[in-house]
């Protein structure tokens, strides 16, 4: 009997969730995206985020790398003009504790470029290895009962239509209306949390100026030990010589939209080098902003009973404040969940589905807690209660733990480790590394950021302010 897959959603998830349903024995697999998707690396409506900086953290490239094997992901993207920037010494960053040294000593690295082109090279590496098919509409709705989803209802220009399907994954990022689909076929009772700082971000694409070709990724972190709104602002390498200029602010800190504003946005940070940067870089377009922020959970794996045939992966199950960069990683690492139970019972195993949120739930809670734990500091937030003395604690021996990390390679491997999602947070409370915490910085806090003389000169030769 022929097996057909549906999936709500191209973009990451989406598409990693199609070669995995392929790979295991789909006979077909129907992805269904409201866009029509671009024949590049090209922006489109449905991914209104690809506007802003999207790094791609060492976990996340891993799995994704897992799931799509044979395809060379990094090689194709780095062919493609993306950075690949390691920590240890690819970049400049002032946190709330002082700047990151730069190491000669090896650390993870992370991947740099838009978010349309790694877009792009997934669903690239997906198609050329599965016969999956892109369909476009919007589905509105499922089919089935609160005990087995059957398929979807599609808006399509002639009227709805339904799409059966013996498994359907819903992909559709931020905007699901997951928890209304559900109440449609008799499921109830979900309970969803929001944590929100209120986070704006601006983003705005700049030609690299000539000699600044390898100038390391620069980033002033936002500060949530203040009790006043955090800032931030980062300048991140992308493909076609350009870099990506993303600024955030928390409420009451938010940043324009004006370039005038912009830059002087950049400037009034603890520390101005962003802003000298970019005064005299060439700008490409105009600043774009997102509200789209908020820490959003689904307690789908929570309900008491759980439809069968009915997948939630990626931002549809949960979505992070963006600042901490692990939205896309968790993506991956839901389509891992679903891999590695399709290969156990294949695609109609009673109970599969309920198996998977539940695994994409448990990878999706490292990076909820990192980012509600910081977010519940800024004074403005809103959802999610105070922080408890758990949480204090947690949050001040991070904050030492950083403070440690700006003159302790220790200390720092932890943060990177932590940053990459490469192990799981209780990383940071092995022996080497709460020695690491607790004796502190052994070097001196640095006063300047660390760059070489030939950046110094470059920031100096740049600045315009
Ligand atoms: C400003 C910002 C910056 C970010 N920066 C980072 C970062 O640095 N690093 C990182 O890892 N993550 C980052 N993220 C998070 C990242 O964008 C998401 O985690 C990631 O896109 C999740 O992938 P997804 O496939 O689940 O959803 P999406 O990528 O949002 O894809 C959803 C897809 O579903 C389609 N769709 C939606 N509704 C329907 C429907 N009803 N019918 C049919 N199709 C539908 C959309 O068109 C879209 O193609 C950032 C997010 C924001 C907002």
């Amino acid at each position: 009997m022929s097996r057909r897959a549906v999936v709500i959603g191209a973009g990451l998830s989406g598409m990693l969730a199609a070669a995995v349903l392929s790979a295991a024995g789909a006979d077909e697999v129907v992805v269904v995206d409201r866009d029509e998707l671009p024949d590049g690396p090209e922006h489109r409506r449905g991914l209104p985020q690809g506007r802003h900086a999207h790094l791609l953290m060492a976990g996340g490239l891993t799995a994704m790398e897992e799931l799509l094997e044979g395809a060379e992901l990094r090689k194709r993207l780095l062919a493609a003009g993306a950075h690949e920037i390691p920590l240890n010494s690819g970049m400049v960053a002032l946190t709330p504790e002082g700047w990151l040294r730069r190491w000669r000593r090896a650390g993870p690295s992370m991947l740099t470029c838009t978010r349309a082109l790694l877009d792009w090279v997934v669903r690239q590496a997906v198609l050329e290895r599965a016969p999956v098919q892109i369909r476009k509409a919007a589905v509105v709705g499922l089919t089935g009962s609160a005990g087995r989803v059957r398929g979807v209802r599609l808006a399509e220009p002639g009227g709805d239509t339904d799409l059966d399907a013996d498994l359907v994954v819903d992909a559709s990022g931020r905007g699901t209306r997951v928890v209304s689909w559900l109440d449609g076929i008799g499921v109830t009772g979900v309970r969803e949390q929001a944590v929100d700082s209120g986070l704006v971000n601006a983003s705005r694409l700049y030609r690299v100026p000539e000699g600044a070709e390898d100038f390391p990724l620069t980033i002033v972190q936002p500060n949530p030990y203040l009790a006043r709104a955090g800032r931030s602002a980062m300048i991140m390498p992308v493909e076609g010589g350009r870099w990506l200029v993303s600024c955030g602010g928390t409420r009451g800190g938010e940043p324009p939209a004006d370039p005038e504003g912009f830059l002087r946005y950049t400037l009034a940070l603890p520390d101005p080098i962003v802003g000298r940067l970019i005064s005299g870089a060439e700008p490409l377009g105009d600043v774009h902003l997102s509200r789209s922020t908020s820490n959003v959970r689904r307690y789908l794996e929570k309900l008491p009973a759980w439809p069968e045939r009915f997948v939630v992966l990626g931002d549809a199950l949960a979505t992070f404040n963006p600042a901490y960069g692990h939205g896309m990683s968790v993506a991956a690492f839901g389509a891992r969940v679903l891999s590695r139970e399709l290969t156990r019972g294949g695609m109609t195993a009673p109970g599969l589905a309920r198996r998977v949120v539940r695994g994409a739930a448990r990878a999706a809670e490292p990076a909820w807690s990192m980012a509600v734990s910081q977010d519940l500091l800024y004074p403005e937030v809103r959802g999610g209660g105070r922080p408890s003395p758990a949480d204090r604690l947690v949050s001040a021996y991070s904050r030492r733990m950083m403070r440690a990390a700006t003159g302790s390679f220790t200390a720092a491997s932890v943060i990177w480790d932590l940053m990459s999602l490469r192990t799981p947070p209780t990383r940071m409370f092995r022996p080497t590394a709460a020695l690491a915490a607790l004796a502190g910085p052994p070097l001196p806090p640095l006063t300047e950021p660390p760059l070489t003389e030939q950046e110094q000169a470059l920031v100096r030769r740049l600045d315009r302010t």
